[in-house]
C-alpha cells in the first residue's frame, strides 16, 4: 500500500457546499426495514406509512364552552328564559334537545341533536334560585361556540404522510386518531470515532494532571447527541489510537455492522494520519475542500464489509471525516451529515432537500473583511430583532457555539454592515 496516498499530494480544487451536499446525497440509498413502535416510544423516528383517519376529530360536534347548549330560533331576543332540559357532562351521550328548552353544557361534551349554538356561562343569569331554568342574555349566532365533528381530521384523511420526522405534536395526533403502535423506518446505525493523539477522554486524566500538547475529547460528546437525536443507533468507538493496524481493525469491524462510520479529525490537508489510507485500503475515499468557512476539509468514501455481514454484505458501508477542529465539525455536521442522515432513514425530501431555509435578519454588527469561502458565523438575536456576532469566530472556539443562536449564512466574498439583512439559520431548527 502506497505510504502516502495520491490524493494526499494534490492540491484539491475548493467545492461548492451545494454542489458537496447534492453529490453525497445521491449516494443515499434510503434504509427500507421498519419495525413496529409504540406511539410514545417514536419520538424523533421517520413514520413508514401513511397515516390514515378512521374516524372524525372531534368525532362529534362539542361545545367549546361551559354554558347553554340552545336552539337559536329560540333565542331571538336577550333576556328570553328558556327550562334547562338535560345536562351534558364530558364523556357522556345527549339526547335530542327539546325545542323552548336549553341543555346544560361543559366544554367538550356532545352537542345535543337540534341545538345549534352555545350560550357561554357568562352571558346567561339563574332565573331566582330556579336551578331548573336560565336567562339567556344575549342573542347566539348559529354555530357559536360549537366545535365542529372532523373539524381537526376529517374520517379518511392523511393525517400524516410516510417520511414525516415524529415529533411531540405529530405523535399527539398519531395518539389523536387512535393509534397506539406506528411503523417507523429502522434507525441509521452510525460508528462514531474520534481520531488524534492529543486527545483525552474527560474522566481519564483530571485536568491538573493533562500532560503538555493534550485536550479533552469534546467533538465525540456533541457528535454523539446530535446522532442520537437524529434517530440514529450509536456505536461509540471513543478515540482510536493512531496507528494503521488499530484504524483499520476499528473500520473493518465497524462497516459490517453500520450504515456509517463517521470520524472526526485527520482529514485536513497534509495531515499524517492513517484514517485516510485505511479507508483507502478498505475501500474508496474522496477528499473534499469545501468552500466553506469554518470546516474546509471533508472527506466522503465507503468501506467494504465482510461476506459475513450477511444480507448487508453486497453494499458498502458509508464513511464521513469531518474536521477536527469543534465547531469545524459542528457546522459540517449539520449542513452535510444532517441531510445525508435524514435522507437514510426514510425522511421526507423536503427535509433533507432545503434543509437551509434561512430567515431575512438585520445584522447588529459589522463584517468589513470578506472572506473567500461562504461563512457560517455564529451570531445571536438581541430584544431589538437584530442579531449580534460572537466576537471569536474561530473555528477551535466551541463557545460561540453555546452562545449563538444561530448561524449567518455569509456568501464568498460579501462583507456586512450595521443594518444589513442577512440569511439567518436558527439552530433551533438545524438541532432538531
Ligand atoms: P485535525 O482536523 O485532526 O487536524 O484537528 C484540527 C484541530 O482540532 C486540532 O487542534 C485538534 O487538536 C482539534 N481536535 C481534533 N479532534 C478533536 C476532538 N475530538 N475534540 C476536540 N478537539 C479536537
Ligand atoms: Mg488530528
Amino acid at each position: 500500500m502506497n505510504q502516502t496516498a495520491p490524493v494526499e499530494k494534490a492540491r484539491r480544487p475548493l467545492m461548492a457546499l451545494d454542489t458537496v451536499l447534492a453529490d453525497l446525497l445521491a449516494r443515499v440509498v434510503p434504509i427500507d426495514t421498519t419495525e413496529t413502535l409504540a406511539t410514545v416510544q417514536a419520538d424523533g423516528r421517520v413514520l413508514a406509512e401513511d397515516l390514515v383517519s378512521a374516524l372524525h376529530v372531534p368525532p362529534q360536534d362539542n361545545s367549546a364552552m361551559d354554558g347553554y347548549a340552545v336552539r337559536v330560533a329560540d333565542v331571538t331576543e336577550a333576556g328570553v328564559v328558556l327550562p334547562i332540559s338535560q345536562r351534558v357532562a364530558a364523556g357522556h351521550a345527549a339526547v335530542v334537545l327539546q325545542p323552548g328548552t336549553c341543555a346544560r353544557i361543559f366544554t367538550g361534551a356532545p352537542v345535543p341533536p337540534g341545538a345549534d349554538a352555545i350560550v357561554m356561562q357568562e352571558d346567561t343569569r339563574e332565573v331566582g334560585g330556579d336551578l331548573h331554568a336560565v336567562h339567556i342574555d344575549a342573542v347566539p349566532r348559529a354555530g357559536q361556540w360549537v366545535r365542529q365533528a372532523g373539524e381537526d381530521v376529517t374520517r379518511g384523511a392523511v393525517v400524516l404522510r410516510c417520511g414525516t420526522r415524529l415529533g411531540a405534536t405529530s405523535l399527539g395526533l398519531a395518539a389523536g386518531i387512535g393509534r397506539a403502535q406506528l411503523r417507523v423506518f429502522a434507525r441509521p446505525r452510525v460508528a462514531l470515532f474520534s481520531t488524534g493523539d492529543e486527545l483525552v477522554m474527560p474522566g481519564d486524566v483530571p485536568p491538573e494532571q493533562m500532560k503538555p500538547g493534550t485536550i479533552y475529547n469534546s467533538n465525540r460528546f456533541f457528535l454523539r447527541v446530535l446522532l442520537e437525536r437524529l434517530g440514529c443507533e450509536v456505536s461509540d468507538l471513543g478515540i482510536v489510537p493512531d496507528r494503521r493496524d488499530l484504524t483499520l481493525a476499528a473500520l473493518k469491524s465497524a462497516a459490517d455492522h453500520h450504515d456509517l462510520i463517521l470520524t472526526s479529525g485527520g482529514v485536513s490537508v497534509g495531515e499524517e494520519d492513517h484514517i485516510k489510507p485505511a479507508v483507502q485500503a478498505l475501500g474508496s475515499l474522496d477528499l473534499w475542500q469545501v468552500a466553506m468557512k469554518p470546516g474546509k476539509p471533508f472527506a466522503y468514501g465507503t468501506v467494504r464489509r465482510d461476506a459475513g455481514a450477511g444480507a448487508d454484505a453486497a453494499k458498502p458501508c458509508h464513511f464521513m471525516g469531518l474536521p477536527g477542529n469543534p465547531v469545524s465539525s459542528f457546522v459540517t455536521f449539520l449542513l452535510l451529515v444532517r441531510p445525508f442522515l435524514l435522507k437514510l432513514q426514510g425522511a421526507e425530501a423536503a427535509l433533507w432537500q432545503a434543509t437551509l431555509r434561512p430567515l431575512r435578519v438585520p445584522a447588529h454588527f459589522d463584517l468589513p473583511r470578506a472572506d473567500r469561502r461562504r461563512e457560517f458565523l455564529r451570531v445571536r438575536r438581541n430584544a431589538q430583532g437584530g442579531l449580534e456576532l460572537f466576537p471569536n469566530q474561530n473555528s477551535g472556539v466551541l463557545t460561540s457555539t453555546v452562545w449563538a443562536d444561530g448561524l449567518v449564512d455569509n456568501p464568498a466574498g460579501a462583507t456586512i454592515a450595521h443594518g444589513d439583512l442577512v440569511d439567518y439559520l436558527p439552530l433551533a431548527e438545524l438541532l432538531a
